[in-house]
């Protein structure tokens, strides 16, 4: 039976926040740290330490071959004091699913999660207690055996950080510009689109690239079979309100299953709208806007919580709203998700976990 180690940690209560929050460059005191080696038979104690550098092999085969899975989830200071994660089960069950996908050993999640609350009691004067502001926590995993050669790890590092994050959209919830690339494809059939594994994200990178130069903030994607429907952006899942609809993409092995999708969808499924999980045609989608069947367009995901798009440009073809003012029903669900996990509202989901 596996121990958390405590190694020369202290519950830190005078903590100094920067002036201004860049998202993922402040840390907190912690991480947890826990090592597999087969040899040794496999998962070992998860130890609570400083965050501090780590030493590696230059061999060690991350760096080579990128066995690496990530997960992103929060944890929220309540408006009554207490600290909650939203849904944090159905992040380790996810980063599981990615470990099988790039044969990394699955870790177990009852004792992962119990070592996780752990880290975030430790750290939880570094949880800032601002509106908009939370915790953003980042499990990663990857193979360290030190070896050149393309085979799967028998090492590997696990490691949850911390860290203190400010709102997504510091000057309010302001919908966004997206260009949909037909140049670049995410995710194959039977690929690992939808494993949370570092390529997926350096695979990215030069479609954002040209997308920024371009004045967008982030690329939607189309299948790469038959460049015709429409898959995810950048690191959000795509909703799009029709009249008497509710379309998402459904799952088909090439898009990430978000968590905040999940729950969106449950929401609105309990709001009594008719929501679908299909293959939306990106035709479908100008041709709704032209004959005034489209309502709304936007995002979810962990980091924005909800993303209202403001214009989704192909080729010469665009569609427009309002660029100040978000869409009326992602504007509903991003204030029934946040409240839920500020605890301002009844958790009548029970997504939450209480620390204190
Ligand atoms: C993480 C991620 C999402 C959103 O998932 P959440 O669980 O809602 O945060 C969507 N797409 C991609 C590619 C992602 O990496």
């Amino acid at each position: 039976m596996n121990k958390i180690i405590f190694d020369n940690v202290k519950h830190e209560k005078k903590v100094e926040f920067p002036e201004e929050l860049i998202f993922g460059k402040t840390f907190t005191t912690h991480v947890l740290e826990m090592d597999y080696d087969s040899e040794k038979g496999g998962w070992q104690d998860a130890v609570i330490k400083k965050h501090e550098n780590i030493s590696l092999s230059p061999a060690a085969l991350v760096f080579h071959y990128g066995q690496s899975i990530f997960e992103g989830l929060k944890a929220y200071k309540q408006i009554d004091g207490k600290i909650s994660l939203f849904r944090p089960s159905k992040n380790l069950e996810r980063l599981n699913r990615s470990a099988v996908k790039m044969c990394i050993p699955e870790i177990d999640i009852d004792f992962v999660m119990k070592a996780l609350l752990e880290l975030v009691s430790i750290d939880r004067d570094w949880i800032p207690s601002k509106p908009g502001h939370s915790l953003y926590i980042r499990p990663v995993v990857f193979a360290t055996d030190p070896m050149v050669g393309v085979k799967a790890g028998e090492k590997y590092k696990f490691l949850i950080l911390l860290s203190p994050v400010g709102p997504y959209y510091p000057g309010g919830f302001k919908p966004v510009p997206i260009m949909v690339t037909d140049k670049y494809v995410r995710a194959v059939r039977g690929g690992v689109g939808e494993c949370k594994t570092a390529g997926n994200y350096a695979a990215s990178l030069m479609a954002q690239r040209e997308a920024k130069k371009l004045g967008f903030s982030q690329v939607l994607y189309l299948d790469a079979l038959h460049q015709k429907y429409i898959e995810e952006v950048g690191t959000m899942n795509m909703f799009v309100q029709f009249k008497d609809e509710i379309a998402t993409p459904r799952l088909s092995g090439t898009i990430l299953p978000g968590i905040t999708r999940m729950s969106v969808i449950e929401i609105l499924k309990n709001w009594g709208y008719n929501v679908n999980e299909r293959d939306i045609e990106l035709k479908e989608i100008f041709d709704g806007y032209n004959d005034g069947n489209l309502v709304e367009l936007f995002g979810t995901g962990t980091a924005a919580v909800i993303s209202s798009i403001s214009k989704l440009k192909y080729g010469e073809t665009e569609i427009n709203f309002s660029s100040e003012h978000a869409g009326e029903l992602g504007t509903k669900l991003y204030k029934a998700l946040t409240d839920i996990q500020y605890g301002k509202t009844e958790d009548k989901y029970g997504w939450n976990v209480i620390i204190k």
